[in-house]
């Protein structure tokens, strides 16, 4: 194969403007299984959540009502679908995960996962716990708290991933480490700084931003460092999301099934998020589920990622001449993981890519309609109905997937991926370029 920028999907992404690429490689058979994870890897996830529900209780004080469990609400939209999508038959639906508690996004699940992992295969190595149904609450003891004062977890972000990983790691007493790219938000920054994260900052792009934390984490063999470009225990976290919303979607009734298909639309930035939850959905719905991924016209890296032969080594957005310019920091990735890119070669359905304007007067359109308020990464996916049901690209997916006949029963589901803790006067500047005509 020659060089991406020489095809046409390559031409077309160089413009910067949007396009709707659809996955040719859907629901093959793989002569090679890439990925050995399986659906009881995401029980064993759900598990470890569950075991540790009472130690997260006790360290986030706004996971009581929750019985200690990181979990968002499955939400009608029916004011937005009204306003905003009048053509659209089915029903219109949020998951709401710009509210989930104690990390504020989409990565609460997988970077809190990962950490307890961690902490967990610790506290057993050193005798704080005897098993997996020992008592938790012992990884609070002076003991543990002496063990994991000497350990570092360090993990690189463009905001999110740190809040995440930052927050859940200094709360068990862990030395914690945040790499932050050059995108990274001050308000984030600052967010983990008081609470005596060390946070690094970095002049350069995400993709950079990993291999500086990572050389500098294995040179210390106290330091563990979350790669979010290869790791099975952010991913397998992320996907517990899958197993949540089928139990939300059961309570309110709503079937998934051949005569009921349900269309996901996820923003995403360097693939690990929205591939957990992707693989999670296929392995509880398989066929019925449709996940479409989002990306900033910038900032396209696991769609290029996804044509790559070699998908473990993908190339990079610079080499379309894309340069990674976007407002939606928890996307701006410049080259995918290539290891989720080939976890999800045959179960993505396709990608579609958005304007920062976009981003910006779908916020505001939520925040009208709605009273929900998200960051301008959240509302990547806002588009994807319409591409779906209203342009030709997306009629032929129909078409092949032979869905027509089930589209008055579809679910659309918008994820909404952060937001809760924007700061208000960010939010109002948000708000209002949102509320703008486009500047261009
Ligand atoms: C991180 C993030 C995503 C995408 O997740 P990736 O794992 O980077 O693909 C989407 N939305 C928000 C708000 C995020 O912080």
């Amino acid at each position: 194969m020659g060089k991406l920028i020489d095809t046409p999907l390559g031409k077309a992404l160089s413009t910067g403007k949007p396009i709707l690429w659809l996955n040719p490689e859907l629901h093959a058979k793989k002569a090679c299984h890439n990925t050995e994870l399986t659906l009881s890897d995401i029980h064993q996830a759900d598990q470890r959540l569950r075991r540790c529900a009472a130690l997260l209780q006790q360290l986030f004080p706004e996971l009581i009502s929750s019985n200690g469990l990181i979990e968002s609400a499955l939400l009608s939209a029916t004011n937005l679908q009204q306003q905003h999508y009048p053509e659209l038959s089915g029903k219109l639906m949020i998951k709401g995960d710009h509210a989930l508690p104690v990390a504020g996004s989409v990565k609460a699940r997988g970077g809190i996962h990962e950490v307890l992992c961690h902490a967990e295969q610790l506290a057993l190595e050193h005798g704080i716990i005897s098993g997996y149904d020992d008592n938790y609450l012992k990884l609070l003891s002076a003991d543990a708290q002496a063990l994991f004062s000497r350990h570092e977890i360090a993990v690189s972000s463009t905001g999110n991933l740190g809040l995440s990983i930052g927050i859940i790691s200094a709360a068990l007493g862990f030395r914690s480490v945040v790499h932050m790219s050059v995108e990274a938000k001050q308000w984030k920054k600052q967010r983990l700084r008081d609470r005596g994260v060390t946070v690094i900052e970095h002049s350069d792009d995400y993709s950079a931003a990993v291999a500086a934390g990572r050389a500098a984490s294995n040179a210390d063999p106290d330091s563990y460092f979350v790669d979010d470009e290869n790791s099975p225990r952010l991913f397998l976290g992320y996907a517990v999301a899958a197993l949540r919303l089928q139990q939300q979607l059961i309570e309110q009734q709503i079937p998934v099934d051949a005569e009921h298909p349900l269309f996901v639309y996820i923003p995403c930035g360097v693939g690990g998020a929205p591939g957990g939850i992707n693989f999670g959905l296929k392995q509880v719905f398989g066929p019925h589920v449709h996940c479409f991924f989002a990306e900033p016209v910038e900032a396209p890296c696991v769609l290029i990622g996804m044509q790559a032969i070699d998908k473990e080594h993908p190339d990079s957005v610079y080499q379309v001449g894309l340069r990674v310019d976007t407002e939606a920091d928890g996307l701006a990735v410049s080259m995918a993981s290539g290891w989720v890119c080939s976890v999800i070669d045959n179960m993505l359905s396709g990608i579609f890519t958005v304007t920062d304007d976009e981003l910006f007067k779908n916020l505001f359109r939520l925040s009208q309609s709605e009273g929900i308020e998200i960051e301008p990464s959240a509302a990547a996916g806002f588009s994807g109905p319409t591409w779906l049901t209203g342009t030709e690209q997306g009629q032929n997916y129909l078409q092949q997937q032979r869905l027509n006949h089930a589209m008055h029963n579809a679910t659309h589901l918008l994820w909404t991926t952060g937001g809760l803790f924007v700061p208000a006067e960010e939010m109002q500047k948000f708000q209002q370029r949102g509320n703008q005509r486009p500047t261009r």
